[in-house]
């Protein structure tokens, strides 16, 4: 499909950020956006990059009453030859896609959400800020735009995406983060959508982390939703336990979102030679093994942070310290090797640079 572009004329071009260590995440947003509609009856239509600018939209709109939304979240990498490079694309496309099914949306054909997203951010490479660990955040979205009450799949859908420029996750270094594993509120089910990027499950999230906060941690590790036994995921990071010789992750069984950077951390662990195991982790045994000191590091993955240390987790009344609260060798491995990859400072022998 043809991706018209609508001229952007000088009034509304945007000052540029000057200081690439004040960007913080997610509040600046750059010149264009790319827009593509879905009308029942026609499928995707009317594909363009036009100047950023504000919907107008009705306020019967279902989205705004039963949340019929998904999103995504890749980044853009400035090298220092000036290269833009995308980490993966492909699989926010296609992950995009699952929450779509889930959510009784249209799905959004790969190489049209490929397509968007590159030639959005061709135009917008000036963008791309290129201080160390900064990068240009995308956020694919689709919306229900059907002006009608009644509980429906829309007959009228938006899909686009916004870009950020978002400065360094860790600029001034690591900091490991003191995680609640949550006991009282359940984030997903088994049949739920939980394996969806909707909305709702990020809506739903907010009086745990609230509750959180207030006991001085930083975040709150799910548990399953029927037995309140296994590990499921942090807010928006997978969970990683690692032990001597293996790694363990929380099974992909619908409730956990599939991570990209989840999917990236098993196949560079066993690149390193360690195992690999994606089972149910029961927070019992996984706090014997913490206070045991067999659990030698714990972090926790996501595109935002890409690794993000663990150095203390707490369930019912007990705070256990991991790896002395310090960086463990292997997050600080893959942080490396992740992020080497990324900006083009190592070879990409796993293909996932587009
Ligand atoms: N879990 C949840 C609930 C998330 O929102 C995210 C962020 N997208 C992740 C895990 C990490 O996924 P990814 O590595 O693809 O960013």
């Amino acid at each position: 499909m043809e991706i018209k572009k609508i001229p952007l004329p000088d009034e509304k071009k945007k000052a540029r950020f000057t200081d690439e260590s004040q960007l913080g995440f997610g509040r600046i947003f750059t010149d264009r956006m790319l827009m593509v509609e879905w009308k029942a009856g026609k499928g995707w239509v009317d594909a363009r990059i036009e100047p950023y600018a504000p919907f107008v939209l009705d306020p019967a709109c279902l989205v705004f009453h039963y949340a019929q939304e998904i999103f995504e979240g890749l980044k853009a990498y400035k090298w220092t030859d000036g290269t833009v490079a995308l980490f993966r694309p492909e699989m926010n496309a296609r992950r995009f896609n699952l929450s779509a099914d889930r959510l009784c949306m249209p799905t959004v054909p790969e190489e049209l959400f490929l397509k968007g997203i590159e030639e959005l951010v061709q135009l917008e490479k000036d963008w791309v800020p290129s201080a160390e660990g900064t990068s240009l955040y995308i956020r694919p979205a689709m919306i229900a735009v059907e002006p009608v009450l009644g509980v429906k799949p829309s007959d009228h859908y938006y899909f686009y995406v916004i870009m950020s420029p978002v400065g360094a996750y860790y600029a001034s270094g690591f900091k490991p983060v003191k995680i609640m594993v949550e006991d009282k509120f359940v984030r997903a089910t088994p049949g739920g959508t939980g394996e969806a990027k909707t909305g709702g499950n990020y809506a739903s999230s907010l009086k745990a982390g609230l509750e959180a906060k207030k006991k001085g941690f930083d975040q709150v590790l799910w548990l399953d939703g029927v037995h309140k036994r296994y590990i499921e995921e942090v807010g928006a990071m997978n969970m990683f336990f690692a032990y001597e010789d293996r790694v363990v992750t929380a099974p992909l069984e619908g409730s956990i979102l599939h991570g990209i950077t989840r999917d990236s951390v098993l196949k560079l662990v066993a690149s390193f030679g360690l195992k690999v195991e994606e089972r149910k982790i029961d927070v019992i045994e996984l706090m014997n093994d913490i206070r045991s000191g067999k659990v030698k590091e714990a972090f926790g993955s996501g595109t935002a942070a890409v690794v993000t240390p663990v150095g203390a987790l707490s369930y019912k009344d007990e705070c256990l310290t991991v790896d002395d609260g310090e960086v463990g060798k292997l997050t600080q491995k893959l942080y490396d090797t992740l992020t080497a990859i990324q900006y083009g400072k190592m070879e990409d022998s796993f293909g996932w640079i587009k």
